[in-house]
């Protein structure tokens, strides 16, 4: 997915001009989110599993060369080829390397974050293979030719009736607005893929070095059909998607799909330890491991080595005020939402992404929601104060910046310039106690943002008693 996080500001716009947008988002957002309170409400010890995945989590990244070393023996010790990749273009490069070694046409794909990051769907299709998605959402977003704009629900832009236009167009399907009859339609054209497959290529939720398993969490049972009946499993990683024990996946199995759509359990978790051993009845004769870097040390060797504790489970983005209300293409590349404005500069570079730490309004409704604590409003915070992000302030806002200092420092020119501020906006003092303007290039301010007039009586004046 060719990267343009550069153009967050336009995007937004476009997606609030967007009314039927603006709406599918929000109601696309809340959904989950409602749901995932609840059920986070009926969790017993629910902070002690949240310190406990955390914990799990910060482990796992403080051993991470010794666990992935662990994954590794262990996996080749079952008959498994690990594969490890620097870079997106090496990730792309191996992958393409082992599909090509098998002569391979068609390739079945279930969903993996790490494989939008580095392009490897166009990357198979310039090599000449055939590559299809086969989790329904981003089955539909393959068809309409669109990316995912959420981590766990990448349609979640699209209505129902777009979906059904969709399905007629590409798939030949008489329009209808029955979600079963289309879920049976994509059911039908996916198995014929599965069943011609020569390679399937996964993702891995988290991998577990104890005993080299690699666990995929899901709904559908496409995980299943991609991870047994081709004959190749290709399953992708990021580096820092391990941790030590299977005490230690517990935690975070049992946070995961709480967090995430409010279930209490995820209908599959599959568990995979190797291609099929002598004796078993199904599975694939090979399975390889791709482990990818692409940036993830550097993060790790950094400030913002929290932001690697992630487990994706998008519980972030449903509580953000900022993505519900402009979703997630307006973010430019595959990780939208607070996470996205914290690790999206991180790998592409500040440069390529310099108004994503800006997209918060700081509320900490992220931070609440993340099952591991992560603290994003802190990171996106440090962020802003990086050079580049300095450097764009431009010379008004260090202006502004130092003048406001100098108020802040000194009380009487603070409570001097309340005043003047309370006399010189009255004109635009609106009934409902909202500034309905303000003079000059200061109501570009006010384009985006209601701001209250300042009150008829300060604090201060409140706190020393009535007026006489
Ligand atoms: S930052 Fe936390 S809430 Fe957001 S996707 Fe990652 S784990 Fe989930």
């Amino acid at each position: 997915m060719k990267p343009v996080a550069k153009d967050f500001i336009p995007a937004s716009r476009i997606a609030l001009a967007d009314d039927h947008l603006r709406k599918a988002i929000f109601a696309g957002a809340m959904r989950p989110y409602l749901q995932a309170a609840e059920r986070w409400a009926e969790t017993s010890g629910r902070e002690r599993l949240r310190t406990q995945a955390r914990e799990a989590r910060v482990r796992a990244l403080r051993k991470l060369p010794e666990l992935l070393e662990r994954l590794e023996k262990n996996l080749l010790s079952r008959g498994a080829k690990v594969l490890w990749a620097a870079d997106a273009e090496e990730a792309n490069r191996l992958i393409a390397q082992e599909c090509v070694a098998r002569d391979a046409r068609l390739v079945v794909k279930g969903k993996s974050m790490v494989t939008e990051e580095t392009g490897l769907n166009q990357h198979l299709e310039r090599a000449g293979m055939e590559v299809v998605e086969s989790d329904l959402g981003e089955f539909i977003i393959q068809l309409a030719g669109e990316t995912p704009s959420h981590i766990i629900a990448p349609v979640l832009h699209k209505s129902k009736d777009a979906i059904a236009k969709l399905f007629s167009e590409r798939l030949g399907l008489p329009l209808t607005d029955d979600p079963a009859e289309m879920m049976r339609a994509a059911r039908s054209y996916l198995r014929e893929k599965f069943l011609r497959a020569d390679v399937g290529i996964s993702g891995v939720n988290l991998a577990v070095a104890e005993t080299g398993g690699l666990v995929l969490v899901t709904n559908e049972g496409n995980g299943r059909m991609v991870t047994t009946l081709p004959r190749t499993h290709i399953a992708v990683m990021g580096l820092e998607r391990v941790v030590e024990s299977w005490k230690d996946l517990a935690s975070i199995v049992q946070l995961l799909p709480r967090v995430a759509t409010g279930q209490s359990v995820s209908t599959y978790v599959s568990i995979i330890h190797g291609p099929r051993q002598q004796g078993e009845p199904d599975g694939p004769e090979e399975l390889v491991l791709v482990i990818v870097d692409n940036g993830r040390s550097a993060i790790l060797n950094s400030d913002y080595a929290e932001s690697l504790l992630c487990i994706r489970c998008g519980a972030c983005l449903n509580a953000c005020p900022v993505y519900r209300r402009v979703g997630g293409h307006a973010y430019g590349w595959v990780y939208p939402g607070p996470i996205g404005s914290v690790i999206s500069p991180l790998l592409l570079g500040l440069a390529e992404a310099p108004d994503l730490p800006m997209a918060s309004s700081l509320c900490g409704a992220c931070r609440d929601a993340c099952p591991v604590k992560i603290d994003l409003p802190e990171m996106l915070v440090r962020l802003r104060a990086e050079p580049p992000m300095r450097r764009k302030g431009g010379r008004m806002m260090s202006l502004g910046m130092k003048m406001w200092r100098y108020v802040m420092l000194h009380p009487s020119v603070y409570r001097w310039g309340l005043a003047a501020t309370r006399f010189l906006t009255r004109p635009w003092h609106g009934e409902d106690g909202s500034l309905r303007g303000l003079p000059g290039p200061a109501s570009a301010w006010l384009e985006s943002r209601d701001l209250p007039a300042p009150a008829p009586r300060s604090f201060r004046a409140l706190y020393r008693g009535p007026e006489r």
